[in-house]
């Protein structure tokens, strides 16, 4: 199978190239020139299977230039029971809100909490295979910029692999005490964090930036070093997130919950659109997916674009509960507008440039049209959060955090509006534990809130009796490791010095 870039089509690699270069030169995004389609048959072997089992058909088929043997290693490595707290990275949780069952896919039991484990565990093994087959012997330096869990799960799946240098930057006010925290202490010898003083916008455009200035390529490559991305531009970042919708399928039918061949409506709590496009790409291989529920907080530029067809990040930024998720620039859409345009790398590329130049632009009236029949867009503030949170927790004692709360809460929204009783399964995309003094706020309202971000951890568990994950209990009595701060347009000389390549 191989890949083109969204914005020039005659721009095409394998599967190797387009992991280790993350994104294509001309500013693009790789996307699979086909995609596998799954007959009945096919589905019915994956029920038989556990999530590895997934893992590697999935995998397999998409990485065509990898061997058997190459992929049963990187699955196998990355998905263990220890790092994941048991045999399903992603297993299903089964509660309910208002009377109604509310099947949750819960994707943060990896080492940093967050969802972006399920990719950032394999995307090492995956990068550094690649960098075999296509690099002479080049080291790869992984710049990532974070709304405050990528940095982390990346800074945690790259950390001391051989051959590989990481580089993260976080806006200095936009992520969590606890995301922070997690960083900053980051172990490894390969490592470096920096904050920058800006939003996730602006840290995304700086990487993007340095990833596409020929200058500073070259640069890199008289050192013998090239550019990485493990942000979601990354094809290796969202090929592992197909997996668990299919997997979160079987589950859903071994369990009982749905007829084999039933269709389900997705729900996903949305910031750079990378998760919900994972569940339209599966869609394409023919899983069942009916409504494809965007979920976004106070920053709604989705569900404006879903609405209307007019994508306008001309608007207010909001620092919100959900950081991961303030984001007006949502990179993965170019995938899906790029497949919507009927892979028309002209119409996307003009989309783009619209975008970069004016903040603004404006799809076609049958792309507008596919997007009010297959998406629903929704989008609920931070008192709307604390309160989904907190009528979830007292109906059925199932705790969540504020990401998957504006799930949750968007889905209320849409059953309300469309009468739609759809199983649906929602993606929850981290544990309550990083976002404890939301939480602790949302489910005990009248408790004086301690000081401290790990009293708060405490009492949050003493409160709901809900285990703190071990990853985040051990960052306790941690130090940090990092402090440095920087404007953001200075990120460029910043990467320069911290790789000694000034
Ligand atoms: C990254 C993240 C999101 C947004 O996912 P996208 O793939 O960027 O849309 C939502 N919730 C949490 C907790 C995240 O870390």
């Amino acid at each position: 199978m191989l890949y083109n870039s969204t914005q020039n089509a005659a721009e095409v690699v394998s599967a190797a190239q387009a992991i280790a270069q993350g994104i294509s030169k001309d500013g693009g995004l790789f996307v699979p020139q086909e995609f596998p389609k799954y007959t009945e048959e096919t589905f019915r072997e994956l029920l038989k299977t556990d999530y590895k089992g997934r893992a590697k058909k999935v995998f397999s088929d998409f990485l065509t230039d990898f061997t058997a043997e190459e992929i049963d290693e990187c699955v196998e490595k990355a998905y263990t029971a220890d790092k994941f707290g048991g045999t399903n990275p992603a297993p299903m949780a089964y509660t309910k809100l208002n009377g109604a069952p509310l099947n949750i896919l819960e994707l943060w039991h990896g080492p940093t909490c967050a969802f972006k484990d399920m990719a950032l565990q394999i995307l090492p093994h995956l990068l550094t295979k690649s960098l075999k087959k296509t690099n002479d012997g080049k080291d790869a330096v992984i710049l990532v910029a974070t709304s405050g869990d990528t940095g982390k799960a990346a800074l945690e799946g790259f950390k001391d692999v051989d051959h590989t240098k990481i580089l993260v930057f976080y806006p200095v006010n936009g992520v969590s005490p606890m995301q922070k925290h997690q960083m900053n202490t980051q172990e490894g010898s390969n490592v470096r964090v920096c904050a920058i003083e800006g939003n996730f916008d602006d840290a995304q455009t700086g990487v993007k930036k340095i990833f596409t200035t020929p200058e500073i390529a070259e640069k890199l490559a008289e050192n013998n070093m090239l550019f990485s991305s493990a942000n979601s531009i990354n094809w290796g970042r969202l090929l592992p997130q197909i997996v668990y919708y299919i997997s979160a399928y079987c589950d859903l039918v071994n369990d009982g919950k749905i007829a084999f061949g039933d269709k389900i409506n997705v729900v996903v709590p949305t910031g750079n659109f990378g998760n919900i496009l994972a569940s339209y790409y599966a869609s394409l291989m023919g899983l069942p997916i009916a409504k494809f529920i965007c979920a976004s907080n106070a920053n709604n530029v989705l569900t404006d674009f879903i609405r209307t067809g007019v994508y306008d990040k001309n608007r207010h930024f909001y620092t919100t509960m959900s950081p991961s998720m303030d984001i007006l620039v949502s990179s993965n859409l170019e995938r899906l507008l790029y497949k919507l345009s009927g892979n028309s790398d002209d119409t996307t590329r003009e989309w783009m440039t619209a975008l970069k130049t004016t903040g603004k632009y404006e799809v076609s009236d049958e792309v507008k049209a596919f997007m009010t029949d297959n998406f629903y867009g929704g989008y609920c503030d931070d008192a709307k959060t604390q309160d989904t949170i907190s009528r979830l927790f007292n109906e059925d004692h199932y705790l969540c955090d504020t990401h998957t709360a504006v799930a949750v809460n968007v889905y209320e929204q849409y059953v309300a509006e469309t009468g739609d009783t759809t199983p649906s399964v929602i993606a929850s995309t981290a544990s309550p534990y990083k976002f404890s003094k939301s939480v602790l706020e949302a489910v005990a309202p009248d408790a004086a809130l301690p000081e401290t971000e790990f009293d708060m951890v405490d009492m949050l568990n003493e409160k709901t009796g809900m285990p703190v994950p071990a990853p985040l209990a051990g960052l306790k009595n941690k130090a940090a490791r990092f402090s440095d701060v920087t404007a953001s347009e200075k990120m460029p000389e910043y990467v320069l010095k911290a790789l000694n390549i000034e």
